[in-house]
C-alpha cells in the first residue's frame, strides 16, 4: 500500500494536534505552522494553473540525462491565489512571536505600495535575491521572513505543478540521483515504509520520489559503511540519517513505527531537535539556508 501523504485541510489540523498532545514543547510553533499548513491545503482546492506541458522528445532527453523535469523558474502559480494566501499567512504571523508579528505587520502596509506580492513570488522562482534585500531594507525588516512568507503562500502552487509534472514520469525509468526530478531541489526528509520502501521528499515542491535504502541523496554514497544513523529512544518513528562521504545528514521518518496520518511539512518542523542534535554532532544540513525552517 503506497502511503497517502495528501491530506486535506481538516486531516492536517487533526495530524498537528495529535503530534503537538505528544510534543507538547512544539505547541506554541505548531499553532502558528498549523494554520499555515491548514491555509495552504485549502487553498490547493482553489488553484487555477494551466499544467505545464512537456514534449515526448524533452521527456525522453530529461530522463536519460537524469536532469530534472523543470527548472524552479518555469514553475507555474496562480497569482490572485497566491497573493490571498499571502494576506492569510501576514496576518495569522502578526499573531505570531514579537518580531514575526512586527515584520507582518509592516508587510501588510507596504503591500501595493513598496510590495507587490506578484513581484515577489516571480522573484522568488528567479532567484532574485536583490530585489528581496532592497525590500527588507527599506521596511527594516528580515529578509527570512520576506522569503518565508512569500514561499509559503507560493507553496500550494508549487505542488500542485509538481503533481501534474509527475505524470510524465514513469515507473520503467528508475531515478537515481540525490535530487528532485521534477525540480531538482535537494530533499528535505526521507520516509521508510514496508518493504524497504524509501522515499525523499523534495524541499522546494515537495514532490516524492523513490530511493535506495542505503544511499545519501547529497553525495550520492552507497557505501553502508560511511553511512550509519541515530534515533532517540521514545521517538522511534524518526530517525536522522549521517554520511560520513559529505558529512551531512537528513531526516528519516519511519511509517512502520507510528499510527497516526503523515504530513511531510509537519514532520519536518517537529523534529527540530534533530536537527541541533546532528548538527552539534559535526554533520551539516543538506538544504540551501533559505529552506531551512
Ligand atoms: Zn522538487
Ligand atoms: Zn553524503
Amino acid at each position: 500500500m503506497t502511503l497517502n501523504l495528501a491530506l486535506t485541510s481538516d486531516q492536517v489540523k487533526k495530524v498537528v494536534e495529535t503530534v503537538k498532545l505528544n510534543k507538547p514543547v512544539y505547541a506554541d510553533m505548531l499553532d502558528f505552522y498549523g494554520k499555515i499548513f491548514a491555509a495552504q491545503e485549502m487553498s490547493k482546492g482553489r488553484i487555477q494553473i494551466q499544467p505545464l506541458q512537456i514534449s515526448e522528445e524533452m521527456r525522453n532527453v530529461k530522463v536519460s540525462e537524469q536532469f530534472s523535469l523543470i527548472a524552479i523558474k518555469e514553475f507555474l502559480f496562480d497569482e490572485p491565489e497566491a497573493g490571498r494566501l499571502f494576506f492569510v499567512i501576514c496576518n495569522l504571523a502578526k499573531e505570531a512571536n514579537p518580531k514575526l508579528a512586527a515584520d507582518a505587520a509592516a508587510i501588510l502596509k507596504a503591500v501595493d505600495n513598496v510590495i507587490k506580492p506578484g513581484e515577489l513570488f516571480s522573484g522568488l522562482l528567479n532567484g532574485e535575491d536583490p530585489l528581496y534585500e532592497k525590500i527588507a531594507g527599506e521596511l527594516k525588516i528580515s529578509e527570512t521572513t520576506l522569503g518565508f512568507i512569500s514561499y509559503n503562500s507560493l507553496k500550494p502552487s508549487l505542488s500542485l505543478c509538481a503533481d501534474q509534472l509527475s505524470a510524465y514520469l514513469k515507473k520503467e525509468d528508475p531515478w537515481l540521483k540525490g535530487y528532485c526530478p521534477i525540480c531538482g531541489s535537494p530533499p528535505v526528509l526521507s520516509i521508510l515504509e514496508d518493504g524497504g520502501k524509501r522515499s525523499l521528499i523534495c524541499s522546494f515542491c515537495w514532490h516524492s520520489w523513490s530511493a535506495k535504502r542505503v544511499f545519501c541523496p547529497y553525495c550520492e554514497n552507497l557505501d553502508s559503511k560511511t553511512q550509519h544513523y541515530f534515533y532517540n529512544e521514545g521517538e522511534k518513528e524518526f530517525r536522522v540519517d549521517l554520511c560520513d562521504g559529505c558529512k551531512k545528514y537528513l531526516k528519516a521518518l519511519d511509517a512502520r513505527e507510528t499510527e497516526r496520518m503523515i504530513y511531510p511539512p509537519l514532520e519536518q518542523i517537529s523534529s527540530l531537535h534533530l536537527d541541533y542534535k546532528a548538527k552539534e554532532m559535526g554533520y551539516e544540513s543538506g538544504i540551501p539556508l533559505a529552506m531551512q525552517v
